[in-house]
């Protein structure tokens, strides 16, 4: 399942509790990287810092992608 080519950062997104990898669009900022995407980001700041009702949706998950 996961072909490691490179030994890339990883980071645990907040929002939705899911594994994900280093991007180049974040080389300049993934210290504060705290979400995979756009959307976990508006997400969460709706939901405050407990995990309340928040619909995940495990129907979008981008494992191939080369
Ligand atoms: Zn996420």
């Amino acid at each position: 399942m996961t072909h490691k080519k490179q030994n890339l950062p990883e980071k645990i997104c907040v929002s939705c509790r899911r594994q994900f990898v280093w991007r180049k669009k974040w080389e300049r900022v993934w210290d504060e990287v705290k979400y995979c995407s756009d959307r976990c980001r508006r997400a969460k700041k709706k939901a405050k810092t407990e995990v309340g009702e928040s619909a995940v949706d495990n129907s979008i998950v981008n494992e191939s992608e080369r």
